[in-house]
């Protein structure tokens, strides 16, 4: 007896199709991105790192590091996880071989027991790969590089590798690329990809969309293009860099293109470490530094003097200072006389100014 295809499975392969993302390697999610259970969070952790990158991700027990800053934030990294009470890392993966990624993997790699390691090469010279391979040894594991469209889980969330789709010389675009989405939230972490990976990610079709953007490369000018960003489209854009660092990062161009496109930039330099907290529906912020350490879209704080003035953008729906840098066109604002007026009709803080 002929069965009929079930529904989803037909869309799924259509989609695959069009997408261009080959289905090869697809390792199968029997279903689409799970429906988290009630009360579960994904938690991102920015690490303050300076000029450098580390995050942590945790869901449903599991934790994953990405990049862990140089070699000498490795003993802030593994603080910091000891302060997460995490003693076993699911997956710790070296997005591309430079020092302020692989650098500090070293201390998660020799604390922590590891269950797997991603790197996109096994070999580079310098110490601190070096070291990084020395512990992942250690710890009987070699670096494999995921293929692009694979899935993993972590917890209720679905981990999509991205990239790197290609072999590139420039080691910064051989970046391993990963799409998080926990419900219909969704987070893509870039490494320092610049744009010739970001357009062969473009051509591939794969689908980029993110609630939350980790900013590439540091917010180098080479990297977060106009294409790239259109497909992404981040409501939130975090930027990990050090103050005062010598490259200028971030660069003016990309914050006033993360400006366009209408997202809310938060930078370590200015925040601290920064967490964000996904409950599959929304995302919300906590800030190591600000005064306000309150969730973005949690309960509101004190009234705002009455002499301050809010500017809305009303394309971007994001709210700013008068005295912001980067308010809208005359012709795309909105005023508002308190924050929380700002706040009731759907509008977001500027990550620049901090309203
Ligand atoms: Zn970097
Ligand atoms: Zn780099």
């Amino acid at each position: 007896m002929k069965r009929a295809i079930p529904v989803w499975t037909a869309i799924l392969i259509v989609l695959l199709f069009l997408t261009g993302c080959s289905a090869a390697a697809w390792n199968a999610p029997a279903a689409p991105v799970p429906t988290p259970a009630a009360g579960e969070t994904l938690t991102v952790h920015f690490i303050d790192v300076g000029q450098a990158d580390a995050a942590l991700l945790v869901c449903g027990g599991q934790a994953m590091l990405i990049d862990g800053g140089n070699a000498a934030d490795s003993s802030l990294v593994v603080s910091y996880l000891n302060g997460q009470g995490v003693e076993h890392l699911d997956y710790l993966v070296c997005t591309h071989a430079h020092e302020d990624h692989a650098g500090g993997l070293s201390g998660p790699l020799n604390a922590c027991t590891v269950g797997a390691v991603w790197s996109p090469v096994g070999e580079y010279d310098s110490k601190a790969f070096a070291d990084f391979l020395k512990y992942t040894r250690a710890q009987e594991l070699e670096p494999v590089l995921p293929r692009p469209d694979e899935t993993y889980l972590l917890g209720d969330a679905v981990v999509t590798v991205l990239g790197p789709r290609l072999d590139y010389d420039e080691t910064n675009d051989t970046s391993i690329v990963l799409r998080v989405e926990f419900g219909e939230t969704s987070f893509l972490f870039t490494g320092d990809m610049e744009r010739a990976a970001e357009a062969d990610l473009l051509e591939a079709g794969c689908d980029l969309s993110a609630t939350v953007l980790k900013v590439g490369h540091h917010g180098s000018e080479t990297s977060t293009s106009y294409p790239f960003l259109r497909e992404v489209l981040p409501e939130y854009a975090v930027i990990s860099v050090g103050t005062g660092n010598s490259y200028g990062h971030p660069s003016e161009e990309v914050l006033s293109r993360l400006s366009d496109a209408g997202a809310a930039v938060y930078r370590t330099d200015q925040l601290g470490s920064i967490v964000a907290v996904s409950d599959g529906q929304t995302v919300s912020f906590t800030f190591e530094k600000s005064e306000s350490a309150e969730p973005v879209q949690g309960p509101q704080g004190q009234e705002a003097p009455g002499a301050v003035r809010y500017i809305g953008n009303v394309k971007s729906q994001v709210f700013h200072l008068e005295t912001c840098a980067n308010l809208p066109a005359e012709r795309n604002q909105v005023e508002f006389s308190s924050r929380e007026e700002a706040v009731a009709q759907g509008y977001r803080p500027c990550g620049g100014c901090h309203p």
